[in-house]
């Protein structure tokens, strides 16, 4: 799609998506193995590619058609130039990334073996440096739906969802966890989770649930509006005050499955930004999780078109 059509399109799109999370140069290295402690290993190749949860759910969402902004903090260096050029080429509203002179751009160190098992370090960097939180703040009343992550401080998330008006909706992937006040909890619609977060989100509102339906169930309880929990092949779960309910996913050859949870994110905050209600905004998630998991990387499997969107078998 060319930039002329891309703008034609998001001029007829008045819905604001606001996404204010991370952005991370991705450093991918495939190794044979992943490193024992104190050994040294050669890596088979590597690459560099654009990433971070904020990055990533922003891109998705703006790649099939979402009019998206992006409030994110990078340094000024050549590595945010590299994290933010597909958000770029692809019309994400990028005047509310802050570009910070004494802090470098989030860096993520990805091993994979030759299994496809993954190893993570993150170097937060400028996602953890937000001085200016009443500029950010004031953007959410532009937003018809804003979406938050937890590579960013929680401070920031609380911040931002207590500027949410009843006109509005806080999408929360809280992924990772991270200790962010009840009252933010309470106000996601929908709270967006795998199975391990659930749980870990549960423990901060005092629950100990284990098993997949009585953490949303118990979530749900305790206050939370909706709930979708990812379960990867297997879909997702929904909850909210109709109860609980199972979204299948298409059955797709998994190559890669880097960013599927964002992608997920991106299409699920994109459809809720339409109109949709949670069932369909999720069903149409789970089938742009599913193409991410069909090609390589992250931002690079995101697809630009919903034709050829797997369906449900
Ligand atoms: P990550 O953060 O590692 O990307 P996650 O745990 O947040 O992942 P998942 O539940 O793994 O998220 O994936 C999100 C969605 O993507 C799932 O709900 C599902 O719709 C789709 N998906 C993921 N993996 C597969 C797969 N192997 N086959 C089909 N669909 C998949």
């Amino acid at each position: 799609m060319g930039a002329a059509d891309r703008t034609s399109r998001q001029a007829e799109s008045s819905t604001e998506i606001l996404v204010v999370g991370s952005v991370n140069l991705d450093l991918v290295l495939t190794l044979d193995a992943l490193p024992l402690p104190g050994e040294t290993l050669y890596s088979r190749s590597s690459r560099r590619s654009p990433g971070g949860k904020g990055a990533n759910q922003a891109l998705a969402a703006a790649r099939l058609g979402g009019r998206v902004r992006l409030a994110a903090r990078v340094g000024q260096d050549s590595e945010a130039d590299q994290a933010l050029a597909l958000l770029r080429e692809d019309g994400v509203d990028l005047s509310a990334v802050e570009a910070l002179a004494e802090h470098a751009t989030g860096l993520a160190i990805v091993e994979v073996d030759a299994q496809g098992e993954n190893s993570i370090v993150l170097v937060p960097g400028a996602n953890l440096v937000w001085n200016d939180l009443g500029q950010t703040v004031a953007l959410v009343a532009d937003a018809d739906i804003f979406v938050c992550q937890g590579e960013i401080p929680a401070e920031v998330v609380d911040a931002v969802s207590s500027a949410c008006s009843p006109a509005q909706r806080l999408l929360l992937n809280l992924a990772p966890v991270i200790p962010v006040r009840s009252e933010t909890l309470r106000c996601a619609d929908p709270l967006v989770v795998n199975e391990h977060e659930g749980r870990a989100v549960l423990a901060l509102l005092g629950g100990d649930a284990v098993e997949e339906a009585d953490v949303m169930r118990d979530l749900l309880d305790a206050g939370v509006r909706s709930v979708v929990m990812t379960l990867g092949p297997r879909g997702a779960l929904l909850g909210d005050a109709d109860g609980l309910r199972q979204v299948p996913s298409p059955q797709v050859e998994a190559v890669d499955t880097t960013g599927a949870g964002d992608a997920f994110v991106g299409g699920l905050a994109l459809r809720l930004a339409a109109g949709d209600d949670l069932d369909q905004a999720a069903r149409f998630a789970a089938r742009l999780g599913a193409a991410a998991v069909t090609r390589d990387g992250a931002q690079p499997s995101y697809p630009r078109t919903v034709d050829g969107l797997p369906s449900p078998t």
